[in-house]
């Protein structure tokens, strides 16, 4: 079985390498942004969305312009992987996975990818620099190599190499070398199935009683984070000591998420190991932290209070714990059913009456049908567990009778999509982008007549070609070097 697996290594630059990793930085988002409002440009014009294609043949016209050379500096590849990127954030939201994308901004996606493995391209793994890396235009990069889990002295990854990305956070750049390596199928855990109720008070409940407890940042620690953010507004823009405040400020939310997602790590792993079924509840996230604030004639309630409550729903990173489950259940073999939330804290999970009375407060659950009184989260994630159990039962009954019928028919879980699926949903429609039909049902069709459509085109191109370099006021692109 192939999977992919990134591995993270802290890289040591030299002063000139870090200058020049922020300077690829710079353009790497400078095309992504141009590429951005060249989509929206094109779009506004000729009522068609752009393909990645045809965005990267702009490319050499862009390093071409008076006052863009620097663009020539910059690796090729890094530059086609930045509009690479944009292709990726339209096709998602396309999908409906994610909102429009939005323009970049220096500090916070600071980084490229090298995308070819090539030996000419990416040197690793030469006898004569142990723990270094060769990249295009950089020369060889040290690594600060403390990779544990390879045991291996020297080796960076395991597998075949994909590509290499360079990332800044808030200590230093990261290289990440995404591979496919080859595992032994995995044999199936033999563990009792288990389900999670998810909530605040109590982060995971499982469907044995157990309460976990994840490391969320507590009210001392947001006073913190609240002092820091007021240091960088105390400090002048654009000074030196608001860069360095607000580097203490990102080096302390990246420990307070490091820690977190530590512990998520710790704990999917284990339970992926284990056993065999993981049932959880398919949790809108998005739908239950929204905004209470309403309009300006119509004002909300409660405001505050459900803003209190969005950001401990957020802190609980109910994604991640979602993401990795669904992966590492595929490498350890087990199964992972994300189901239907409807009613599943107000089911008795013994005689199944569904009623709002059943919970008599958060913690308290009482069966008015037959009296099964039990801890409210662990009730739910009983009930989540037979759902998932239900639904497994149903997709193997239903891939059994498919295999006999040997149709292609897609059959899919009865009622939450599990993340596999919404992958495959977007790389169905990553094959149909493009077409403006897709991004708005009401957009005008292509006309028929083929001479309008093209002196359109070549009147929306003009513009286009305009909007690609719209990012930079003209006074300043003479001077303009990014950093
Ligand atoms: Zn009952």
């Amino acid at each position: 079985m192939i999977v992919k697996r990134a591995y993270r290594h802290k890289a040591v630059f030299s002063l000139t390498q870090e200058q020049q990793a922020r300077e690829f930085a710079g353009c790497a988002r400078l095309i992504y942004n141009s590429g951005l409002e060249q989509r929206n440009l094109g779009y506004s014009v000729t009522g068609k969305s752009m393909s990645y294609w045809r965005q990267t043949s702009y490319l050499t016209e862009a390093k071409n312009a008076p006052g863009f050379e620097f663009l020539r500096d910059a690796p090729a590849h890094v530059l086609q992987q930045a509009l690479r990127d944009l292709d990726k954030a339209f096709a998602s939201f396309f999908a409906g996975l994610s909102g429009y994308p939005r323009p970049r901004k220096r500090g916070e996606h600071d980084g490229f990818r090298f995308p070819d493995p090539d030996p000419k391209q990416v040197g690793v793994h030469d006898p004569a620099h142990i723990g270094q890396v060769r990249l295009p235009k950089f020369g060889w990069v040290s690594i600060r190599n403390s990779y544990p889990r390879l045991k291996k002295k020297g080796l960076l990854f395991e597998g075949c190499l994909k590509n290499v990305s360079v990332v800044r956070e808030a200590d230093g750049w990261y290289l990440s070398f995404c591979c496919e390596v080859e595992i032994e199928t995995p044999v199936a855990p033999t563990g009792p199935a288990i389900s999670f109720d998810r909530g605040i008070a109590n982060s995971l409940t499982s469907s044995e009683g157990e309460f976990i407890h994840l490391p969320v940042i507590t009210a001392r620690e947001w006073e913190k984070i609240g002092f820091l953010q007021l240091a960088i507004n105390r400090c002048q823009k654009g000074s030196r000591n608001r860069e360095r405040a607000k580097g203490a400020f990102a080096r302390y939310q990246q420990h307070l998420r490091r820690r977190k997602v530590d512990a998520i790590h710790k704990l999917t792993t284990t339970f992926s190991k284990e056993r065999w079924l993981i049932g959880l509840e398919d949790l809108r996230v998005k739908n239950m932290s929204a905004s209470a604030t309403g309009t300006v004639e119509g004002p909300g309630k409660n405001v505050a209070q459900k803003r209190g409550l969005n950001r401990e729903i957020l802190n609980q990173s109910w994604a991640e714990q979602c993401r990795q489950f669904d992966y590492k259940t595929v490498w350890y073999g087990s199964e992972l059913e994300v189901v239907p939330a409807y009613n599943s804290s107000n089911e008795c999970r013994v005689c199944r009456h569904v009623a709002k009375a059943n919970r008599k407060s958060q913690a308290v659950f009482l069966c008015v049908a037959c009296g099964h009184a039990e801890h409210a989260d662990v009730n739910a994630a009983g009930v989540i567990l037979s759902r998932a159990l239900a639904q497994h039962g149903s997709k193997t009954q239903s891939s059994e009778t498919k295999s006999k019928k040997q149709s292609s028919e897609i059959v899919g879980p009865i009622g939450g999509t599990s993340i596999r699926e919404q992958k495959r949903k977007l790389s169905c429609s990553n094959a149909c982008e493009g077409s403006a039909s897709l991004k708005n049902p009401e957009a005008p069709k292509p006309s028929r007549k083929r001479a309008s459509a093209r002196t359109l085109q070549v009147a929306g191109e003009e513009l286009v070609l305009a909007g690609f370099y719209a990012g930079v006021p003209a006074t300043e692109t003479s001077a303009f070097r990014p950093r």
